[in-house]
């Protein structure tokens, strides 16, 4: 697929170096570009997986922008995280439109954000009226006089972008809530911060937005094309939309917000004129839901058993497979809830009242349908399960719903709509194929398009997978030994940064205490410690830090440079199978004839191994080592996909060989 325009703007002296100083032209980068073109302008779906380096974000974004300003077209890019939002709008975008400015077109674009990250001029107003019923804390009154005097000069209600710190609390009550919103009624909707986006989002001609915000429908202008960028993501975002998760935190919040008996506040000593007997009614019914309340989640924990002791680093959930594990206490007197709530709305004094009123009601039957369809446990392609949280002050309690399966879903809400879809992030492919990710989402036809990463693996990276490490399944307390040494004699071998990634909550724990004490002369960081972002800041700052990490840390971490110089993979990222998700995903798979090891948890487990290495080299100039303590690399047949799945490096025989990689890499001149 070729294009001359792009090869020209994304060339040698063309548009992209004159508004990037030291830019220095992919090939890969114009290819995107060019498949991208053709996607959106033919109305054809697209995968690209871009290797890091290739400049992937301006790879689709000036080909979209040019058809979109050229065609009067509007292209939605949703993302996982904020952190790539940020970079799009701060950064890229503004090189494209100098791009386009050269061919002169004009673009415009806008990040909308989700509604809770907006003031609401409405609540707003009805929380400084009923302020001494909201707030108890003299503080949050006080913030909420600091939101008032400042709003009168604020050109964006965006919480992001307040010159001071807004409690959780109050935000809460100030904050847009679909459901509170009074559109066309509100006295306020001129001067509406959120309207005010919308209309913006509607001129431009490229719309940024969170991949969650876009399954859950926020006000979207209409489109043209959609762009997912980190696309690999994609399935889970999507179920997390499908699925749902009732706690009964949940339920009390839901109570207290209706009347807290605790602080005498709530909707129902809110209300102007309600009707005779309904304070009382509300408060009985609320009283009644909390005394349901607490028999069903403690008849649940009995019955389940979440009381005993979980094994090893086990979470305490359990699988629900039958319908009416405990009687549905609370269905009856959520209901009269409902009935009393729907009564009070003809009596409602102003339009925010009533749409507080229809809120709480909204919410009511929301929690009822949820128990409902959590005890019917009727959706074959569900998995549904029990949890406690004990990790919290209080141990929380959580009824899950999740569906095992989105393909059916999306393939119609998504790929059978009337646009094309772009799917793009450096890791989609295993294998070279996107046969697991396009079966996993529903996506039947598309074009693909896989590029390497510009990088010189072979000479800016090094790989040692050192000999006989245990097997972790069979040999798991001498695996778990082994890997504390090794972490050590890495940590001996590069004086760069560490990141040492684990699978596991429990691992990671039980290294950070053993290399404390063998680890004496730089700084080690826990996950878990302090927020990502500050973790994250402090670990460049050290420079030489070893950082122990899980889960979210294996993927969209960037820390280019010495600071980062060495990842060491302990084990591969499978999924445990055990959990009631993938019980049920597995159950489900295999009654469709399909394989679960193979066409789920392997890949699944090479695309995030892949993301974990990826963290290694982020620059031309970066250079550094993987270390893969998991001998099923090379022990296992599957454990070829692993290594082919990422760039060839320089193979490292041992900890020797490391240490030398990079003394003879710093040595020479670059
Ligand atoms: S239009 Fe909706 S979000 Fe905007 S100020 Fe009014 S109620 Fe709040």
């Amino acid at each position: 697929m070729e294009n001359a325009e792009l090869a020209s703007i994304f060339g040698a002296g063309g548009a992209v170096s004159r508004a990037i100083k030291g830019f220095e032209p992919r090939g890969q980068q114009a290819r995107m570009g060019a498949a991208v073109a053709h996607a959106v302008g033919e109305g054809e779906h697209l995968v690209v997986e871009a290797g890091t380096g290739v400049g992937k974000s301006l790879g689709y974004l000036i080909p979209a922008a040019l058809w979109a300003a050229r065609n009067q077209k509007k292209v939605i890019v949703a993302t996982h995280t904020k952190a790539l939002q940020a970079q799009l709008v701060k950064k890229d975008l503004l090189v494209v439109k100098a791009v386009l400015e050269e061919l002169g077109l004009p673009l415009s674009y806008f990040l909308l954000m989700g509604s809770s990250n907006y003031l609401c001029l409405s609540r707003l107003d009805r929380a400084g009226k009923q302020s001494p019923e909201l707030f108890d804390e003299e503080g949050i009154r006080a913030a909420l006089e600091k939101l008032q005097e400042w709003i009168h000069a604020a050109e964006s209600g965006n919480r992001a972008e307040l010159p001071f710190a807004v409690p959780h609390h109050l935000w809460a009550e100030v904050c847009r809530d679909s459901d509170l919103c009074l559109g066309k009624k509100c006295p306020h909707k001129t001067a509406c911060f959120h309207r005010k986006d919308v209309a913006r989002a509607a001129k431009a001609d490229i719309v940024v937005v969170n991949q969650h915000l876009f399954f859950a429908g926020m006000p979207l202008p209409a489109f043209n094309a959609v762009i997912f960028d980190e696309a690999h993501n994609l399935e889970e975002v999507a179920a997390a939309f499908l699925g749902f998760e009732l706690t009964d935190r949940k339920v009390k919040r839901f109570l207290d917000d209706v009347y807290s008996p605790k602080s005498n506040k709530g909707l129902a000593h809110r209300l102007s004129r309600p009707p005779a007997h309904w304070v009382d009614d509300v408060k009985g019914a609320v009283s009644e839901i909390k005394h349901a309340s607490k028999d069903f989640f403690h008849a649940l924990t009995e019955k389940l058993a979440l009381n005993e002791q979980p094994a090893k680093d086990r979470a305490k959930t359990r699988r629900v497979r039958e319908p009416g594990l405990v009687p549905n206490v609370m269905h009856a007197p959520l209901l009269e809830l409902s009935v009393l709530l729907s009564q009070a709305i003809p009596h409602s004094q102003s339009d925010m009242e009533e749409a507080e009123i229809k809120a709480c009601l909204k919410r009511c039957l929301e929690l009822a349908a949820h128990l409902n369809a959590f005890l019917e446990c009727k959706e074959e392609a569900c998995a549904y399960w029990v949890e406690v949280n004990d990790k919290k002050r209080k141990p929380e309690i959580s009824l899950n719903m999740s569906p095992v399966d989105v393909s059916e879903d999306l393939r119609k809400d998504l790929f059978g709509r009337n646009y094309p879809v772009v799917l793009t992030s450096a890791t989609l492919a295993v294998d070279g194929s996107f046969k697991m990710l396009k079966s996993r989402v529903g996506l039947d036809l598309s074009n693909e398009l896989l590029l390497d990463s510009p990088f010189d693996y072979t000479k800016q990276a090094g790989i040692l997978v050192p000999q006989e490490m245990p097997d972790p399944a069979a040999e798991a307390a001498a695996y778990e030994a082994a890997v504390i040494d090794a972490c050590v004699k890495t940590c001996g071998a590069v004086e760069g940064g560490i990141f040492l990634l684990f699978t596991s909550w429990l691992s990671l724990e039980r290294a950070a205490r053993a290399l404390a004490g063998r680890v004496s002369d730089r700084l080690l960081f826990k996950q878990g410690e302090q927020l990502p972002a500050k973790l994250i800041t402090d670990f460049k700052n050290a420079g030489n830090g070893v950082l122990l990490a899980t889960d979210t840390f294996w993927q969209g971490v960037d820390v280019p440079g010495q600071a980062l110089s060495c990842v060491v993979i302990c084990r591969l990222p499978f999924t445990s199978p055990d959990t009631p998700l993938e019980e049920t995903r597995q159950e489900w798979m295999t009654a469709r004839g399909q394989n679960f090891f193979v066409d789920y948890t392997l890949p699944k487990a090479v695309v995030k191994f892949r993301q974990g290495v990826g963290r290694l080299i982020r620059t031309k100039k970066d250079f550094g080592a993987i270390v893969i303590l998991d001998p099923r690399v090379q022990t296992k047949r599957y454990g070829g996909k692993f290594l082919r799945s990422i760039p060839r490096c320089a193979r490292l025989p041992d900890f020797k060989a490391l240490k030398t990689f990079f003394t003879s890499i710093e040595a020479s001149p670059r």
